[in-house]
């Protein structure tokens, strides 16, 4: 109802961007998206200190640290102080003349919003996902508004009946369409490195540390598209879809209905029982 539009909260019917914004006609901006559980937002450090990293990132100066304040108020202003919400938050480099290079002295736009959010526990989702050429650009670590790509590759898997689309780049499996991807093999994990090729997820970096505290070996190694059947487990790692299992990847199948393997089970328990403790941090 009541969004937050450069520092003032109004609702969304009365909130405006100039067409000349930045992140309208180059998608010039950055983004970050994240959830308000039982204990306060899951992790909002480390989101905002993505949020920081990623202006740096695109050489735009804007200072942050009001947010934390204007996220409870936002969450105020839209009766969410004691439901579960998704919040999200967006920063462009503003209205300006349109010239390709940035101008001199950018008037960032803020823009935030907030929702009543369910989370679906984490067991419960088993998905199906195709596999796309990653198409993208070769800076997929900054999470940028320009997502066409994206939205393409998603597109393509909801046309092919599918949840989700996951991206091939010179032979190796990179990342989801809007999370990351983990395969299991003989008990050992395997995820893209975290380099210009994926986004480098708060999740993913809490399933790394999970599997470091519960002792399963972890390689940050991008797994072969030629060898999806050669993994006994695959699944996926986002602040949506949280620790989800794949069913079928591809052509392949990895586990029938709603059944998960050993791994990523106990990932998904590891993920919860973390839930259940103050991880605002
Ligand atoms: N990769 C892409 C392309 C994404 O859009 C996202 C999340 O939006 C992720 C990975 C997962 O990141 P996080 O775990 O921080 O949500």
């Amino acid at each position: 109802k009541n969004i937050l539009l450069n520092d003032h909260i109004i609702p969304y019917e009365s909130a405006y961007i100039p067409v000349f914004d930045r992140g309208f006609l180059f998608g010039d901006g950055i983004y970050e998206v994240m959830v308000r559980e039982k204990h306060g937002v899951f992790f909002q450090s480390a989101h905002l200190d993505r949020l920081q990293e990623n202006l740096h990132k695109i050489g735009l100066q804007y200072n942050i640290s009001k947010i934390e304040k204007q996220i409870p108020e936002l969450l105020l202003r839209n009766d969410l102080q004691s439901e579960t919400a998704l919040i999200y938050i967006q920063v462009t480099r503003g209205v300006a003349p349109r010239k390709h290079a940035y101008p001199d002295n950018p008037s960032p736009t803020l823009f935030m919003y907030a929702v009543p959010y369910t989370i679906t526990p984490v067991n419960t989702s088993n998905i199906t996902a195709v596999v796309v050429p990653d198409y993208r650009w070769q800076r997929c670590d900054i999470k940028t508004t320009s997502l066409m790509g994206n939205t393409m590759a998603n597109e393509a898997a909801h046309l092919r009946n599918a949840d989700e689309a996951v991206f091939v780049r010179d032979g190796r499996i990179t990342e989801g369409s809007h999370c990351n991807i983990f395969f299991v093999r003989d008990g050992m994990v395997y995820t893209h490195p975290a380099d210009t090729h994926i986004l480098n997820g708060i999740t993913r970096k809490i399933v790394i540390a999970l599997c470091r505290q519960h002792r399963i070996p972890v390689k940050e190694t991008a797994w072969e598209a030629i060898a999806l059947e050669q993994a006994d487990e695959a699944f996926l790692s986002g602040t949506t879809v949280q620790i989800a299992s794949i069913a079928r990847l591809g052509e392949h199948t990895y586990y029938e209905g709603d059944n998960c393997g050993p791994v990523t089970r106990t990932l998904q328990q590891a993920f919860a029982d973390l839930k259940k403790t103050d991880t605002t941090q």
